[in-house]
């Protein structure tokens, strides 16, 4: 598949991974826009966020999405304040369709 994500999330090209297990990986994004600039990832390719079903199965993995965001801000960065950012389709500013979520902070601790 053409995607940047899944390519990363295989192997296929490289990145600088600050979180990694079964289901999501986090790492730098290439053109930070803050001092620190992560994207949490599912493994799954799913373009963009409105395609998780509005049922049990999509409710579970956008709960994993975020409480695995929140793992990857709180524990692995150590952040305590931070800005979350999630672009949905071309109009509103999404680049990459593989859904991801942006951690964006000032400060690491
Ligand atoms: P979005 O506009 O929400 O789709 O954001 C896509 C983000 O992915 C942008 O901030 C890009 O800088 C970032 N990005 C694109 N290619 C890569 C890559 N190979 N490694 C890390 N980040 C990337
Ligand atoms: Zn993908």
């Amino acid at each position: 598949m053409d995607c940047i994500f899944c390519k990363i999330v295989s192997g296929a090209l490289p990145a600088s991974k600050v979180y990694e297990d079964e289901h999501f990986l986090a790492f730098e994004d290439i053109h930070p826009k803050a001092p620190v600039h992560v994207l949490v990832v599912p493994k799954k390719h799913t373009p963009k966020l409105p395609d998780f079903p509005d049922n049990a199965e999509g409710q579970s993995a956008l709960g994993a999405l975020f409480a695995t965001t929140n793992r990857v801000a709180c524990d692995t960065l150590a952040l305590d304040g931070y800005r979350l950012v999630v672009n949905v389709g071309e109009r509103g500013g999404q680049v990459v369709f593989h859904v991801h979520v942006h951690i964006m902070a000032s400060f690491l601790h």
